[in-house]
């Protein structure tokens, strides 16, 4: 009897693995191809590197390096939390899909993996990077040879292309004037891509129907994926709220030394406003307003830290990338070994960074956490079904980040700000 279920079982399975196979041909699987190689080092150069380069001008001087150390370790400690909560937490487990029980690749070293990192980092050539990733001797084979993961873009160096669109966008962001054709450039390639993701994007719909269906179809039992689902949920927000409301204000607190819950309260209605858009951007003009208006924020900061800090700091999206890339390993019972985890840390961050300030920009960007260690990544579809609730979550930290950041950066520029207001003081008197 027992020999019989799982016979008719294996059949079922067998059928179903056919049938997404045509699903996938009909309908995702040139959506995903796209997002996989082409869309992906596009994206990834023009994004991360405009990021960057965003800082240009505005980024030179004492206040912008205070506004980007704020945003480094705030993002950072994010990234960290969201890492501790999900391996804390484990909401993956229970998952029966073993996909990385054996194969050689499993007697890589950390120190390999490490080193593997490290050059990975570096790529010695750049248009090999869009094709091949770096791997010791004992790696050899890839994920895809060892056991056949459906769209891991493993071939793809995504954090050497992010590392050097990092530097390169630092480069050009530095060149001022000169760079100005530069930056128009990538502009333009990033608002293409951007226009061609939301063509896709019309499409995704049918394919992500079909990727959910075969996903439901390849389940022992639903009720696993549901539960996984609710716990991976509780997982991002409980990481949420010890940033947002213990980390954040935390630090505030110890800069500033002014109670952060008075200032917090000035930023309700911008809070409420990331809730509802789920967008840092749209959210930006309320938030000017409560800075400004209900915290008295100096204007001359939040126009100089808050623009910036709506495109390149989002701790709620790095924590959320961080957290959900593992929970995808999870999920498919693939273990994380300690070099994966920085890359994850690593990529996690430049991509919160390259994530436009957008509904669900994070979603599109975890491509490059997913590609960045081999995750599938048609495999964002699991998470999907809740992205928009975690989406506002993510989009208020942000935005919290954002205006407690502009509040410590005018707290520690204020000897600046009293200097340029005597002197133009002055210069009134002397026009006099
Ligand atoms: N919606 C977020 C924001 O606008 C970005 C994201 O998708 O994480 O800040």
């Amino acid at each position: 009897m027992g020999e019989q279920s799982h016979r008719l079982r294996q059949a079922v399975q067998k059928r179903a693995a056919r049938a997404k196979k045509r699903m996938h041909s009909i309908t995702a699987d040139s959506a995903k191809s796209f997002f996989r190689r082409n869309a992906f080092v596009l994206f990834t150069i023009a994004a991360v590197l405009l990021g960057m380069a965003s800082l240009d001008g505005r980024a030179s001087g004492k206040m912008g390096m205070r506004a980007v150390v704020y945003y480094m370790v705030t993002t950072i400690i994010a990234v960290f939390i969201g890492i501790l909560m999900v391996i804390i937490i484990h909401p993956g487990k229970g998952s029966k899909d073993k996909l990385h029980r054996e194969g050689r690749i499993e007697q890589v070293q950390t120190t390999d993996a490490f080193m593997d990192l490290v050059r990975n980092m570096f790529p010695p050539n750049l248009v090999e990077a869009c094709f091949k990733q770096y791997k010791t001797q004992y790696s050899v084979l890839t994920f895809e040879e060892v056991i056949p993961i459906p769209g891991s873009a493993n071939g793809v160096n995504a954090l050497g292309l992010v590392v050097f669109s990092m530097c390169f966008g630092l480069v050009i962001g530095s060149m001022k004037q000169k760079g100005r054709a530069l930056r128009e450039f990538f502009n333009c390639l990033n608002e293409a891509i951007m226009r061609l993701v939301a063509i896709i994007i019309w499409y995704a719909p049918v394919g992500i129907m079909f990727l959910i269906a075969g996903k439901i179809l390849e389940m022992d039992d639903l009720a696993v994926m549901g539960g996984q689902l609710g716990m991976y949920t509780l997982t991002v927000i409980v990481g949420l709220l010890i940033h947002a409301l213990c980390i954040l204000p935390l630090l505030y607190f110890i800069v500033t030394h002014r109670n952060p819950w008075v200032f917090i309260a000035g930023l309700l209605q911008a809070l409420i406003t990331a809730l509802g858009t789920s967008s840092s951007s749209a959210t930006l003009p309320i938030t000017f307003r409560c800075l400004e208006e209900n915290n008295g924020v100096d204007r001359r900061i939040t126009r100089f830290v808050l623009p910036v800090g709506a495109t390149i700091n989002m701790d709620g999206t790095a924590l959320y990338e961080a957290l959900a890339a593992i929970f995808i390993a999870q999920v498919n019972n693939y273990e994380l070994d300690f070099g994966q985890i920085i890359t994850i840390s690593i990529t996690a961050t430049a991509a919160s960074i390259g994530a436009a300030g957008i509904p669900q920009a994070g979603l599109v960007t975890m491509v490059i956490v997913l590609t960045s260690v081999g995750l599938p990544t048609e495999d964002i579809t699991l998470i999907i079904a809740v992205d928009w609730f975690l989406d506002r979550l993510r989009t208020t930290t942000n935005v919290l980040g954002d205006s407690l950041g502009a509040g410590i950066v005018e707290h520690l520029s204020r000897h600046e700000l009293d200097a340029q207001d005597c002197e133009l003081g002055n210069s009134v008197i002397e026009e006099k």
